[in-house]
């Protein structure tokens, strides 16, 4: 098995390290001392941020639509650049086993600033364009998509998230569940390590496959 990892990562097939690493039932993070697996450091590093994200992507999916979204690649967008955008949905991202994902892009040049409530709603409005997409919806902003937002309790045209509301009870099981998720998002964006898209959908498929 070991030798298998070391001609994937020789190849720089991080998804086939991944999986094989998956496979030996041996998470990265704890591979014994000495053993030097040569994973890249920014995945060894933000492997919880990763899977934290993935937490929140499923209790969002099922508190707010019954787990009927499907499963969706989560890219963390690192650049510096000044932006307003603070993610944005992508229907069709990516194909694993023939199959098609949307994928969600979250900008840390934003996200890192803000708190656990401006994560989960920016969480949230992008899932509703991936339940647009689920539903052969056209996208956008439109009225089918303000009313799906206000369902969950959240009216963004007054940033507000009504208390007792979906959003608001997803808001705070995510603060009990991962109090320092947005820390560890503001390291990821100032982390000398960079992440790339194929990391991403590395993690993708792992997650997918562990399922
Ligand atoms: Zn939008």
């Amino acid at each position: 098995m070991v030798e298998l990892i070391t001609a994937a990562m020789r190849e720089g097939d991080w998804g086939a390290v991944l999986r094989l690493m998956h496979a030996q039932r041996q998470g990265p993070t704890t591979a014994p001392a000495g053993v030097g697996y040569d994973l890249p450091p920014f995945y060894r590093e933000f492997e919880d941020v990763y899977r934290q994200l993935y937490w929140c992507y499923d209790l969002c999916n099922s508190w707010g639509w019954g787990g009927a979204l499907p499963p969706v690649a989560l890219f963390l967008n690192r650049s510096r650049r000044w932006t307003r955008v603070a993610g944005y949905a992508k229907p069709g991202a990516t194909a694993v086993n023939g199959r098609v994902y949307c994928a969600i892009s979250v900008t840390l040049n934003i996200c890192a600033r803000g708190n656990i409530d401006s994560l989960m709603t920016l969480l949230l409005h992008e899932m509703t364009h991936i339940w647009q997409f689920a539903n052969g919806r056209r996208g956008g902003h439109g009225k089918d998509f303000k009313n799906e937002m206000l369902r969950l309790g959240i009216d963004e045209a007054r940033r507000r998230v009504r208390v007792g509301s979906t959003a608001d009870r997803i808001c705070r099981e995510a603060q009990m569940r991962h109090p320092g998720l947005v820390s560890r998002l503001r390291l990821c964006f100032h982390s000398t390590h960079r992440p790339t898209k194929g990391m991403d959908l590395a993690f993708f498929r792992m997650m997918m496959e562990s399922r």
